[in-house]
């Protein structure tokens, strides 16, 4: 199935981003808790970490996404709005393969 291996794909690369970004982090840099820095160094990388961390928070909450979707295919459910359970147009799933509801219903949950 296409749509699964876009998905998984997509995760794969999601992972590797988290990675890349934990690597970015100043927190993780071994240096850090034993040098010595100025306050204004300190200041900057508390930043640099929590710009990090929230761009860290976003791609996991993809992944979680991305599973669920993983999931349902794997029941045969994939496609379907969880909430009113019609079928997701196709081309909405072309570009949001991780889509749990039609475009309706996501309208009104926005609300
Ligand atoms: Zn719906």
């Amino acid at each position: 199935m296409e749509q699964k291996k876009r998905l998984e794909e997509e995760r794969r690369r999601s992972l590797d981003q988290i990675e890349e970004l934990k690597k970015d982090d100043p927190f993780t840099d071994p240096d850090h808790a034993s040098d010595n820095a100025a306050v204004d160094t300190d200041v900057r990388e508390q930043v640099g970490h929590d710009t990090i961390e929230a761009q860290i928070n976003d791609m996991q909450k993809r992944v979680g996404q991305i599973d669920s979707a993983l999931r349902k295919i794997n029941k045969n459910q994939f496609g379907y709005c969880e909430r009113c359970k019609k079928a997701i147009p196709h081309a909405r799933l072309e570009l949001i393969p991780e889509a749990s509801f039609c475009i309706d219903c996501e309208k009104h949950l926005r609300k």
